[in-house]
């Protein structure tokens, strides 16, 4: 499959769609799921095209796992979790429906409800609120 230049992220990426963003540099972006499984489900993608973890450049690794660390130390902060799942799918065939290569970082605790992935679209304002708690503790 070759690589929709077009695809959301891609457009989150160029400016051309919105977003509620939590952290960026030259490398990374990371912002808001759109349809958060849980409260404070974030998203982190590399600034390449590429549609999976196959055909990333060494140097964005170390960009991507220093934001993660960050991101999943600030989500444990703003939820007090008991538990942070970090995922990334590739392919169609592992469930991943948004082809441009990304990493989900989502609280887990008993009793907060884990919905269905895709499923959910909240508001911005409602996203920006949730925002603003992880913000704070990068
Ligand atoms: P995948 O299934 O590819 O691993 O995950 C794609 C993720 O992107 C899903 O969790 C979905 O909720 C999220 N998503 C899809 N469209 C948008 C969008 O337009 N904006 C944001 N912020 N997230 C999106």
């Amino acid at each position: 499959m070759t690589y929709n230049k077009e695809n959301i992220f891609a457009k989150i990426i160029k400016g051309k769609a919105d977003c509620v963003k939590i952290l960026e540099n030259d490398y990374i972006l990371s912002f808001m799921d759109v349809m958060p499984q849980t409260p404070g489900h974030t998203l982190l993608i590399p600034k390449y095209d590429t549609e999976d973890i196959f055909n990333l450049p060494e140097e964005y690794f170390t960009f991507l796992m220093d934001a993660k660390k960050r991101i999943a130390r600030a989500i444990k902060k703003a939820y007090e979790p008991t538990g942070v799942m970090i995922m990334q799918l590739n392919g169609k065939e592992a469930g991943q429906t948004v082809f441009h290569l990304h990493f989900h970082i989502i609280p887990r605790k008993d009793g907060l409800n884990y919905k269905f992935h895709s499923s959910d679209p909240v508001n911005f304002n409602e996203l920006e609120k949730e925002a603003e708690k992880i913000k704070k503790w990068l």
